[in-house]
């Protein structure tokens, strides 16, 4: 079955972060699954991040040469980013011991690439051509080493995907307040009517 790539899917807010929570569920052995179990959807996942993340990108499409020959460089550089940023995330703190492994996962993503970064209004190069999908993740990623960035990463309470708070007060709570925060009022709810109800039954 092919995913639908949804705007919900992509409110981690940073390509990095997107890509992380490719892997839905991750604390639940029972019920997690990976979206990019099938290589394919690394391609069609890109399609998507290069309209909906045009902003971060500086309108630099992505582009993905062969999804299948990828695909470990693009695990490898999301699962790097998942445990080196939940555990900043939680610990308010950067762990030297994760980083070794996720800088080299973004060296990986980064061998094969021959553009230029960083050019004022080119975060990721020049708009005109597309820049590989690889290293794009790479550039997001080392990206959310900002102290400015850290400092505004969080973890949803109800599905554990991580995202950037760029809300004025930084109080953000839930990654889509339309799905994760109405999910979570109604389970309050339903909890409140049972308790009741079992007291009346009592
Ligand atoms: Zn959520």
């Amino acid at each position: 079955m092919t995913v639908s790539w949804t705007p919900h899917r992509f409110t981690g807010g940073l390509l990095a972060l997107d890509t992380a929570n490719t892997v839905v569920l991750r604390g639940d052995p029972e019920r997690t699954f990976d979206r990019f179990d099938d290589p394919a959807e690394i391609a069609r996942f890109a399609d998507a991040a290069s309209r909906f993340r045009a902003a971060e990108l500086g309108d630099r499409p992505l582009a993905v040469s062969s999804a299948v020959a990828i695909a470990p460089v693009v695990l490898s550089i999301r699962e790097a980013t998942d445990r080196l940023f939940r555990g900043a995330t939680s610990k308010g703190a950067v762990a030297t011991t994760d980083l070794p492994g996720f800088l080299r996962a973004c060296a990986d993503g980064l061998a094969g690439s021959r553009t230029e970064i960083g050019a004022p209004g080119r975060p990721f190069g020049d708009p005109v051509t597309p820049i590989a999908f690889e290293a794009a993740l790479a550039v997001s990623g080392l990206s959310l080493l900002r102290d400015d960035t850290l400092a505004r990463l969080r973890i949803c309470p109800n599905c554990t995907w991580l995202f950037v708070d760029r809300s004025r007060n930084s109080s953000r709570l839930w990654c889509d307040m339309a799905v994760c925060g109405n999910r979570q009022k109604a389970s309050r709810h339903y909890r409140r009517r049972m308790a009741a109800n079992e007291v009346k039954n009592a």
